[in-house]
């Protein structure tokens, strides 16, 4: 009846529901269970308290006030398991044909077919690239997984929304000599509360340096250079962690037919049944927001898998 393209937790919300009604489904996932947590920041704690991470019914409980990512990875694999959860795991999705009546999805392993798909891709598989020349050394990373590697060394952190300053912080906290290269004129507006004062704070004693109104020019394996408003300056560097965020994977949803055409690339899809411009073929979760990609998040996209469900089955 449906193959789920994604194994991310509304990838899961999605096979819940679909067990619930009884659908034959398979969840057909590139990477491990939740690749994109997985693949977070190995000390982060997520922003929500764990229950509004649930799914499928199953309780969250964890040890401090908000859950760490170990504790998240622990608790999807035991959502899988309670709900005996049918998850094809290291097999990307490729291409989908759409033939007589149903699809046809081609993965790296196989061939499925299926009358109704789900696409629950994310955005994490893809950094928004910098676009300067230097970007493909390699030290330069879109991800970040911990600070130790840092120690020491003289780092620039880019960005400024809630990544780049945990990045900056944790990095500065173990040790490295931290310089920030920001596009505005300050901190994001969007970064977590109680964690803007401490950022503002390091940068006004000057424990962490930080150049605002400015882009990144050239990455060499010795320097960065920047142009700041007082003119082009050279910083000496050993790594760059380029915290620019990430982007749905638009050419996938575009290959298959799905329209991306408006100023935030959202691709179409109903706001209440999600069902794209190409019928049976839905969209859960952070997908569903194109370029934007802050507006959605595991709590508030939950839901997506009922109506979805309801929909597959209502017709
Ligand atoms: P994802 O979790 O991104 O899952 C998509 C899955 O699809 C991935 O596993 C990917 O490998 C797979 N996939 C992609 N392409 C293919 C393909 N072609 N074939 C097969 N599989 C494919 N949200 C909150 O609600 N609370 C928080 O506290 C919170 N903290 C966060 C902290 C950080 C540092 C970050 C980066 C994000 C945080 N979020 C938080 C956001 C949240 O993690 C995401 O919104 C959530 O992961 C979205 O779930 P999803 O299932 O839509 O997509």
């Amino acid at each position: 009846d449906l193959v789920i393209i994604g194994a991310g937790p509304i990838g899961l919300a999605c096979g819940i529901e679909a067990e619930k009604a009884g659908l034959n489904y398979t969840i057909i996932e590139k990477g491990c269970l939740v690749n994109a947590l997985y693949n977070y920041p190995i000390n982060m704690t997520f922003f929500s308290t764990s229950e509004l991470l649930e799914i499928g019914n199953v309780p969250f409980i964890s040890h401090g006030h908000k859950p760490t990512r170990s504790e998240a990875l622990e608790y999807y694999r035991r959502v899988s398991d309670h709900w005996s959860l049918k998850i094809n795991l290291y097999e990307a999705v490729t291409s989908i044909n759409s033939v007589n009546s149903s699809f046809e999805i081609h993965t790296s392993k196989q061939i499925h077919q299926a009358e109704n798909i789900i696409i629950a891709t994310g955005f994490y598989g893809l950094p928004n690239l910098m676009g300067v020349e230097g970007e493909e050394l390699p030290k330069v990373k879109h991800y970040y997984d911990e600070p130790h590697p840092y120690f020491r060394q003289k780092v620039v952190v880019v960005g400024s929304a809630n990544s780049a300053v945990d990045v900056a912080l944790e990095t500065y906290r173990k040790g490295a000599e931290v310089t920030m290269v920001i596009r505005e004129d300050g901190i994001g507006r969007r970064v977590k509360y109680w964690v803007k004062p401490d950022i503002e704070n390091r940068i006004k004693e000057g424990s962490i340096k930080a150049y605002f109104n400015t882009t990144i020019k050239k990455i060499t394996p010795s320097t960065v250079e920047i142009q700041t408003p007082d003119g082009d300056k050279t910083l000496e560097n050993d790594f760059v962690l380029a915290m620019t965020g990430y982007v749905p994977d638009f050419s996938f949803l575009q290959s298959i037919g799905i329209d991306c055409n408006n100023d935030d690339l959202q691709p179409a899809h109903d706001p209440e049944t999600f069902e794209t411009n190409i019928p049976r073929i839905y969209l859960a979760g952070v997908v569903c927001g194109g370029m934007n990609t802050n507006s959605l998040f595991i709590e508030n996209s939950r839901y997506h898998a009922v109506n979805i469900i309801n929909d597959i089955t209502g017709k």
